[in-house]
C-alpha cells in the first residue's frame, strides 16, 4: 500500500479511517556492510492484528523484529509505532533524529521475545518479570511481584517464582520469558521462533499459552514462525518473504490453501 502523508511538524500519521498504525515500515532499508537484507520495504500493521512473517531462512523475517525492537536501526526509511516515529524520520529528505528520551517511551510500548529465552540467570524467576517494571515504569517492588504473580498462573508456572533460570526446562524457561514481556504491558509483541530452541514436546505448551494470550488480549502481534498451524490459528494476515523483500500477503487462508505466488508454494512445500 501507499504510505498516507506525514504530518511534517511531528513525523506522524494517521491512517484513512483516522485509526493510528501499530506499525508502519516506510521506505525501510537495511544493510550488514554491503549486503541488503531488507529493499525498500512497506508494510502496515492495524492495531489488534497478528501478523506472522514467512519465509526462507535468511530472507529478513528477525532483522524486520529486531529493527521494531530498536536492537538494529534502518539505513534508509523509518517506521512508526502507534503513528509516531520510532527513532528518527525524514523530513525535506533529511533524517531527524529523536531524542533519546522519546525513543526510551517508545521501547516501553514493545515486548520481545527471543529463540533463547534470554533470561538474565543470576536472577529468579520473579526478579527477571519485575526488573523492567520496576527501574522501566517505575511501578513499586510490590506491584510489579503481584504482576508478576498473576502472570506466573497465566503461563502455568505459579510455583516457580524463586527458581532460577537453570533449575527450568527450556518450555519453562521460554513461558517465564513471555511472562516477562508481558509484565510491561506492550502495545506490541514481537515472537521470533520462540519454539525453535525448544524439545518437540514441550512446544505446544509454549504455544497454547500464546493461543490463549492472543484469545484474551488485543495485544497487537508480529510473529516469526516455522509453526505453519500456530501461524494459521492465530494470525490475520501472513506476509510471505524471499530475499529482503514481501512477495505475497493475504489471510492465513489465503496464503497456505491458495498461494498465487511460485515461491510461496515452494516454501510452503518445504516446511510442510
Ligand atoms: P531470517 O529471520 O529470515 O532467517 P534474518 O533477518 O535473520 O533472516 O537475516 C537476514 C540476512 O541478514 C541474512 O543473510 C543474515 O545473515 C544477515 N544478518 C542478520 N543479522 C546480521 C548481522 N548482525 N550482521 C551481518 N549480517 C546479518
Amino acid at each position: 500500500m501507499n504510505t498516507p502523508p506525514l504530518d511534517t511538524h511531528t513525523g506522524a500519521i494517521t491512517l484513512d479511517d483516522g485509526e493510528l498504525p501499530a506499525i508502519l515500515f516506510n521506505k525501510v532499508e537495511k544493510r550488514f556492510g554491503d549486503h541488503v537484507v531488507l529493499h525498500d520495504l512497506d508494510f502496515t500493521v492495524r492495531k489488534g492484528d497478528r501478523v506472522t512473517l514467512i519465509g526462507p531462512s535468511g530472507s529478513g523475517k528477525t532483522t524486520i523484529l529486531r529493527l521494531v525492537m530498536t536492537l538494529e536501526e534502518a539505513n534508509e526509511g523509518y517506521i512508526l509505532i502507534d503513528g509516531k516515529p520510532l527513532t528518527h524520520y525524514e523530513k525535506d529528505g533529511k533524517r531527524v533524529e529523536l531524542k533519546e528520551k522519546h525513543k526510551n517511551e517508545m521501547r516501553k510500548r514493545i515486548g520481545m521475545v527471543f529463540q533463547q529465552f534470554n533470561l538474565f540467570p543470576n536472577m529468579t524467576v520473579i526478579e527477571n518479570i519485575i526488573e523492567a517494571p520496576v527501574h522501566v515504569l517505575g511501578l513499586s517492588k510490590k506491584d510489579a511481584i503481584e504482576r508478576g504473580r498473576a502472570l506466573l498462573e497465566k503461563v502455568g508456572l505459579p510455583d516457580k517464582e524463586n527458581a532460577h533460570p537453570t533449575q527450568l526446562s527450556g518450555g519453562q524457561q521460554q513461558r517465564v520469558a513471555i511472562a516477562r514481556a508481558l509484565a510491561m504491558e506492550p502495545e506490541i509483541l514481537l515472537l521470533d521462533e520462540v519454539t525453535s530452541a525448544l524439545d518437540p514436546e514441550v512446544v505446544g505448551e509454549v504455544l497454547n499459552i500464546l493461543r490463549d494470550i492472543a484469545r484474551d488480549t488485543d495485544v497487537t502481534m508480529l510473529i516469526v514462525t516455522h509453526e505453519m498451524q500456530f501461524a494459521r490459528d492465530v494470525s490475520n494476515r501472513v506476509l510471505m518473504f524471499d530475499s529482503g523483500r514481501i512477495v505475497e500477503e493475504g489471510t492465513p487462508e489465503q496464503i497456505f490453501s491458495d498461494p498465487q505466488e511460485q515461491r510461496t508454494r515452494d516454501f510452503l512445500s518445504a516446511v510442510l
